[in-house]
């Protein structure tokens, strides 16, 4: 479902991502992980269309994101592709359910819809009794999911994730985990996820190692 064939990212003279290939599966779950500086973030924004590569492609169900005008290409993007972040930059004015509702109303989603959309992405997170609270009167790993539910509440085909549990103590990184495998379960969604944490790496199908721009292992894990 996400294909990567020769992907090469220099800044100036460095080369932060040195002819990567890769194949993720529908349904697959991949984490990434290595060093700071390997470049697992800019490989992240190479599949999801932030960033463009100097040299090679990705395909999105057989879309190449990169041949796309630019219009098109976000388009696409905001269809077929979830983010989560670190740090989940949930609007402070708006309530959890708003938050989430967001993405349905850039995508023309009527109010009501959106609103019944967002409850039921919000229940899968486990969000039910926090609806009309705002981002500060949840604890962060309620913010992290909150996140999760307005990265996933378009139904993108992948979702890329990047330390999505960085902020978060091991607890509250394990629930998330736990969570993103339950999605995968429950909608046959697919995630590509950085994350720094071993633990949590063994909790996803397969892991790439990254050093030096290249991935220089890969292991199933389960
Ligand atoms: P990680 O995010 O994997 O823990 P770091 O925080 O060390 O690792 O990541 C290296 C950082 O380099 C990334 O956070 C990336 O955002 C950052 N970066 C972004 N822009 C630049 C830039 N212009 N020059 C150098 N580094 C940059
Ligand atoms: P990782 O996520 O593995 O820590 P990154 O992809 O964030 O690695 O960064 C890899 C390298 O690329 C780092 O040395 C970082 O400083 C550099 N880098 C990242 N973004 C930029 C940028 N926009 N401009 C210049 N250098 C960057």
């Amino acid at each position: 479902m996400l294909s990567a064939k020769d992907l090469s990212k220099k800044y100036a003279t460095f080369t932060v991502v040195n002819n990567v290939s890769l194949d993720v599966a529908k349904g697959e779950i991949v984490s990434i992980t290595g060093p700071s500086g390997a470049g697992k973030s800019t490989l992240l924004h190479l599949l999801g269309g932030l960033d463009k590569p100097d040299s090679g492609k990705v395909l999105i169900d057989g879309t190449d994101l990169l041949q796309l005008p630019a219009k098109k290409q976000a388009r696409f993007r905001n269809a077929n592709i979830g983010f989560v972040f670190q740090f989940h930059h949930l609007l402070p004015e708006f309530s959890a359910i708003e938050n989430v509702c967001v993405p349905l109303w850039i995508k023309g989603v009527s109010k009501k819809e959106a609103m019944e959309q967002a409850t039921e992405m919000l229940g899968i997170v486990g969000l039910s009794h926090r609806l009309g609270n705002k981002p500060s009167e949840l604890s962060g790993g309620e913010q992290q999911r909150v996140a999760i539910a307005r990265a996933l509440v378009t139904r993108p085909a992948v979702v890329m994730a990047d330390e999505p549990t960085g902020n978060l103590d091991s607890e509250n990184a394990h629930l998330v985990h736990k969570l993103f495998v339950d999605l995968r379960d429950k909608l046959g969604q697919t995630f590509v996820m950085i994350t720094h944490n071993d633990a949590l790496a063994q909790m996803t199908d397969r892991t790439l190692m990254m050093q030096d721009g290249r991935i220089v292992n890969k292991r199933t894990n389960r």
